[in-house]
Order: structure tokens, then sequence, then C-alpha cells
């Protein structure tokens, strides 16, 4: 039976990972709606919608329309890439400048409804793992398994700060925690959609299970 799987939580709680793994694993799509939104504050970035003190609302709604983001599937890495107007832009919403601005680009209800419309879409058929922060939620109330992962500010600053280590991204630990609060700040308390714990979803707490822990407790999950 092919089901619809939403994985909500704060940011860095290794939620893609998990997502990515499942879907493999059960062969589902896989959706990231972080990098739907992600590239959305690239689009605003590039058209000087937002900067450091700055933020012309009006601007970016009035563009909508003319944001494509698209999902390709790159075979080799085994996931699909996000594409905004034709061009792959993955590596460019990995960075820390992106993330400092997606979430007040993800405040705004008008880009939300927009995405969340697309990602309703795409759940049609089932047989999806979305990840983000409002899927049980919003997007797929209804979905047979939610699951809402969280861990400790620090464990998941760790983490994002590893990864950009790895990717070459000069960054201080700081920062990145920094980054992570505020982001958790702004999610759990915007008017619209705020991030919250869907009341049939299950939590994960996995500052202290391996992936492997949290991947067969979530099989063990869907297999009941
Ligand atoms: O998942 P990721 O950390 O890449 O998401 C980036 C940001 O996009 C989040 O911090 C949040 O502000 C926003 N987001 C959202 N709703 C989603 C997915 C992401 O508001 N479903």
């Amino acid at each position: 039976k092919k089901i619809t799987i939403a994985i909500d939580g704060f940011s860095s709680t290794g939620k893609s990972t998990l997502a990515k793994q499942l879907a493999k694993e059960l062969e589902y799509v896989y959706v990231d709606t972080g990098a739907m939104y992600r590239a959305v504050a690239l689009f605003a970035m590039q058209n000087q919608f937002i900067g450091p003190d700055s933020f012309d609302t009006k601007g970016l709604v009035d563009s909508l329309p003319k944001i494509q983001l698209e999902f390709k599937f790159n075979a080799e890495l085994g996931f699909a890439e996000m594409y905004l107007n034709g061009e792959n832009v993955e590596k460019q919403i990995r960075t820390i400048e992106v993330s400092n601005y997606v979430s007040k680009v993800a405040e705004v209800s008008e880009v939300r409804s927009k995405l969340v419309e697309q990602q309703q879409a795409m759940g049609k058929n089932k047989a999806i793992v979305m990840d983000g922060r409002d899927i049980g939620t919003v997007v797929f109330p209804n979905a047979e398994l939610k699951i809402f992962m969280t861990a400790s500010a620090e464990t998941r600053a760790q983490r994002r700060f590893d990864e950009l280590q790895e990717k070459g991204d000069n960054v201080s630990y700081e920062d990145v925690l920094k980054n992570v609060v505020e982001r958790d700040h702004i999610d759990t308390h915007r008017a619209d959609s705020p991030l919250v714990i869907a009341d049939d979803a299950i939590e994960i707490d996995n500052s202290y299970l391996s992936r492997e822990e949290q991947f067969s407790a979530v099989l063990e999950l869907i297999n009941d």
C-alpha cells in the first residue's frame, strides 16, 4: 500500500537524511520543500528584493508568477536537484547567505500558498516522502505517517557546521548556531503556518540516536 509520509521538524535535525533513506528503501519520491523556499529566497536575493537591511515584500510577491521551480532527478547523486527558472541552483541554495534570508521569505503568505499548492500536486499519487515544517499540518494533514524530528540547537548547529566545513564554506560555529536559533524563532513565531507539531505526529529526538537507529524505528512504524 502506497502512503504519504510527512517529516517535519527544526532545521538540521536530520530530516532530509531520514527522508532520503526512506524514499530509497520504499521506492518513493522524495521532496525537500526547504529547497523550494531556499530557491525563492535566492530569487529574492538575485533581484534585490531582499538584502541586509531591506525586504521589498511587494516586489517579491508581484514577481512570484515569474518563479518556476522544478526538481530534476540526478541518477548519479540518487536524489533530485532544485532548478530555478531552468538553472540548477542546488549548490547556491545551501549557502549561509541563503540560510540567513530564507525564513524571512518563508514568512510571506503568498510565497507559502504558491509552494504549498505545488507540493500538494506532487503528492497527488501518494508514494511520497516530503520533508519541511508544515507538511503534516498544512500540506498533507491526512498523511498516513507523520514524523516530527527534534534535537538540541547545539547538536544541530554542530551538524550544519560540519557540513559547511566539508564544502569549504568558511563560517564559524557561533554564526551557524546563531542562524539555527534565529530560524527556529522565526519559524515558530510566524503568523502563517508556524512550525508546530501535528497532534498525530510521532516525535523523534535524534540528539542521541544514530542514523541507523532512527531509520529502523521509522521502518517499523511503516510496517505496523
Ligand atoms: O529545511 P531547510 O532548513 O532547508 O528549510 C529552510 C527554511 O525554509 C526553513 O528554516 C523555513 O524557514 C523554511 N521552510 C518552511 N516550510 C517548509 C520548509 C522550509 O517555512 N515546509
